[in-house]
């Protein structure tokens, strides 16, 4: 069909030209949706990805046919865009899955979304009496000084729903003991939560789905996110795009404010349009001439939080019915664990085994981050029984993934670090940063993808979009997959309502 849009050079870029494609670097959901929507109007595009896998920290990875989620990605969006284009890739493959979630607490199970009957059942009346006695005191006798994330919201919940619920569970995600986290955070953070609000959602349920971590379903493709991302780089080469594995960019080259060259895989290319998915970090790294020293020492000062998870095979199919459980248990190092036959059957190659992955929140070069595999394997076997989920000799065998820059850090300084590397990038008019990292924004997939589409729209149509607005003034409620954030709050961060802060 023919392209009905303009090839002729913008005032971003050159003319595109198969000798000029337009170069997207990183082949993750954003790099991918770039390449997608352009080879799909016919233009010359190349996707330079540095892994022998396309999909990013949202690849699916596979070993000895069992497939293992990092992190488990539930796809719900707010988009339509977005929600079209899924379906347009995944067609029947898009399954509706049901959610089912649990807290892991004091080898109890919990409902989560907490369920008023539930919690009275499983804390039992002594529990319950000595929380709400706790709750009382804070209420009456509420400590004078709420200068750290403890003390905000001891004051409002209690000592003891704080300890139970709430300290174990933060402290795993972001390795920063509660006591050093501003109370600012959680006053952005878990705003609208207060004890009646709780008991109100444990009582009356999600009326209305207006929060997005206590929605009953989600789309899934049949055999997990990558078969999303590995349909997509077929649909590209099918219209003539082309997907490099392999092959890192280590090199941009910068001539009178535009990317002339870019080196990937050893390979020197000539972009008309440069699409960048890469961290912020990595493409400063990599520009020539040297950006200047304030934008390098920016760029050096972001920070990201590391992750590593420990996938099991088991010798049972179903060891619990849920998709995930949150361990809020301090005496055990995993943080949440995930169940991959209940979200898609298909990610077991049989119909006899279980598998299930034990995810660890870490620093590359922790620890965690440089215990060797086997030692990882055999951790994350003892909790699971530690937890009383596994019995000893379940295990058949376990394999471990490291993901590098899980999630940004927003700290006391990146708000301002951020700002400099962007008032930088403004002055290379044929580069765009996209996606999580590239614009080191806590963006889903979804909009991690949105502003993939953005920038085409800027490429093709001559739109104005401004790529960094995107999911800043969403009203979009985000808390539903992943750890909040204890640094420092997004430009601007959705209204947030935060049952007992486990939905991470
Ligand atoms: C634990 C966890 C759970 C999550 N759960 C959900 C969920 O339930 N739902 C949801 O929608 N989202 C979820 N997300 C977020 C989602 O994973 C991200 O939004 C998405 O992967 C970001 O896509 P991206 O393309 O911007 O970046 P990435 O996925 O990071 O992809 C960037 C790509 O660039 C490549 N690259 C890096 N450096 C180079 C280089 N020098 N040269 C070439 N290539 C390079 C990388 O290898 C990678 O493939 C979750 C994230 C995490 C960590």
């Amino acid at each position: 069909m023919p392209d009905p849009t303009p090839t002729s050079s913008s005032p971003r870029g050159a003319e595109i030209t198969p000798e000029r494609p337009v170069l997207v670097l990183g082949g993750g959901p954003a790099g991918l949706t770039a390449g997608y929507l352009l080879a799909n109007r016919g233009k010359p595009v190349i996707v330079l990805e540095s892994s022998d896998q396309v999909g990013g920290i949202a690849r699916t990875e596979v070993r000895d046919g069992y497939r293992f989620d990092l992190g488990g990605h539930r796809f719900f969006t707010k988009s339509k865009e977005v929600d079209e284009l899924w379906h347009e890739i995944m067609k029947g493959e898009f399954l509706r899955r049901p959610r089912r979630s649990r807290i892991y607490w004091r080898r109890r199970f919990l409902e989560y979304p907490l369920q008023g009957m539930d919690v009275i059942k499983k804390l039992g009346p002594w529990e319950l009496m000595l929380c709400m006695l706790s709750y009382l005191w804070a209420a009456v006798k509420p400590k004078g000084r709420e200068e750290n994330y403890e003390e905000w919201v001891s004051n409002r919940f209690g000592r003891r729903l704080f300890n139970h619920f709430f300290k174990a569970y933060t402290e795993k995600v972001w390795g920063v003991p509660t006591n050093e986290i501003r109370a600012e955070w959680a006053a952005q953070r878990i705003k609208g939560l207060s004890f009646f609000s709780a008991v109100k959602s444990a009582f009356l349920g999600n009326r209305g789905n207006q929060i997005t971590s206590l929605i009953g379903e989600f789309n899934y493709p049949r055999f997990g996110p990558g078969q999303m991302w590995e349909k997509m780089t077929e649909d590209i080469r099918a219209r003539g795009g082309e997907v490099r594995l392999n092959a890192p960019v280590t090199r941009m080259r910068v001539e009178s404010g535009r990317v002339v060259e870019v080196v990937a895989g050893g390979e020197t290319l000539t972009p008309s349009h440069v699409i960048s998915s890469l961290p912020l970090r990595t493409t400063v790294g990599i520009t020539e001439p040297e950006a200047p020293g304030r934008v390098r020492d920016a760029a050096r000062g972001l920070r990201y939080r590391d992750f590593l998870t420990v996938l099991l095979v088991l010798r049972q199919k179903n060891i619990f019915p849920d998709n995930w459980i949150y361990i809020h248990e301090p005496d055990v190092r995993v943080g949440r664990i995930q169940n991959f036959r209940s979200w898609s059957p298909w990610m077991v190659p049989n119909d006899e085994d279980g598998s299930v992955g034990l995810e660890y929140f870490c620093f590359e070069g922790d620890d965690l981050w440089t215990m060797k595999d086997e030692e990882l394997v055999e951790l994350a076997t003892g909790e699971l029984v530690q937890i009383g989920l596994a019995r000893p000799g379940m295990v058949k065998r376990g394999f471990v993934v490291r993901v590098h820059k899980a999630y940004p850090i927003y700290d006391a300084e990146y708000a301002e670090r951020v700002a400099t590397i962007r008032g930088w990038l403004e002055t290379i008019a044929n580069l765009q940063q996209v996606g999580r990292n590239g614009l080191h924004r806590y963006n889903n997939s979804d909009h991690s993808m949105l502003t993939a589409m953005r920038a085409v729209d800027n490429i093709l149509l001559g739109a104005d979009h401004d790529i960094w607005a995107v999911n800043a003034e969403s009203v979009y409620h985000e808390e539903y997959v992943e750890p909040e954030q204890p640094y420092k709050k997004p430009p601007s961060p959705p209204a947030m309502e935060q049952p007992l802060a486990s939905e991470r």
